[in-house]
């Protein structure tokens, strides 16, 4: 008797797991791959200085291409270039003196999705601005960003690469400055925003790669997104946009 009484409670807890995984299944399914981010997309990728973004729909993807040359000032374009200022305080290293024009494709799903295994961002590119200068998350050549990299930055958080690749790692003056601005899209296809959500507050339940899902400014219905950290990272002050990995499938980002 004891005995049937646990196999019918063991095959209870069974179909209890099966089928709340099933619904969890469901619920993502249907809240984070169900947003189609095209018009967000189309609307908000712009360079107001050179003009260099443009937008094409393909069927279920969107490709987004750039010169990568940011819309604002930084002491990269050179002195005497009318876009030219100086770096940011008097402690700064000039590693790099020069950025240069990309051909930039980065393509994105239409409706972004959770992928099963999410996989950790590399070196290089893992999103792009909406002024179409890539976004680079917390590491360099040779390792995590150290105090030699940060020094390197411009007042808006970027700098170029060995290749006078121009490109951001942290918050600074432009992109967000502790608000709610929608910033880019990473190369899986969801949004990433400032360090706030659209009420003002700071977000408290970000997982580990820095998203959660809710409505925001830009979708009325509710998708996962990515915030900047609001962590300062090391002893620099600074604010790294993105660390970890993709919630959803990175897509390609080509030169
Ligand atoms: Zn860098
Ligand atoms: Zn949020």
């Amino acid at each position: 008797m004891r005995k049937i009484f646990c196999s019918i409670v063991f095959a209870f807890l069974l179909i209890g797991c099966s089928s709340n995984t099933t619904e969890n299944d469901t619920i993502d399914d249907v809240t984070a791959g169900s947003v189609d981010v095209t018009s967000v997309v189309e609307n908000n990728f712009k360079n107001s200085y050179t003009d260099g973004v443009s937008v094409e729909v393909n069927g279920d993807f969107i490709s987004i291409s750039s010169t990568g040359l940011p819309d604002h000032k930084t002491p990269y374009w050179g002195q005497g270039h009318e876009m030219y200022e100086d770096f940011p305080g008097t402690n700064h290293a000039n590693a790099n003196t020069s950025m240069t024009t990309f051909n930039y494709v980065m393509t994105i799903p239409t409706k972004p999705s959770e992928a099963t295994n999410k996989e950790q961002t590399d070196l290089g590119p893992v999103g792009m601005a909406l002024n179409g200068a890539p976004i680079y998350n917390d590491y360099e050549g040779g390792g995590v960003l150290q105090e030699n990299a940060w020094g390197t930055f411009d007042s808006t958080g970027a700098h170029p690469g060995p290749n006078e690749d121009y490109h951001y790692h942290c918050e600074g003056t432009y992109l967000s400055v502790d608000d709610s601005n929608l910033i880019g899209f990473l190369r899986d296809g969801f949004p990433i925003y400032g360090r706030k959500d659209m009420d003002g507050s700071y977000p408290s339940d970000l997982d580990d790669n820095g998203g959660h899902i809710s409505v925001t400014d830009n979708f009325s219905e509710a998708i996962y997104h990515y915030h900047i950290s609001n962590n300062v990272y090391s002893t620099s002050g600074l604010y790294v946009i993105k660390s970890g990995s993709y919630h959803g499938t990175k897509g390609t980002f080509r030169d």
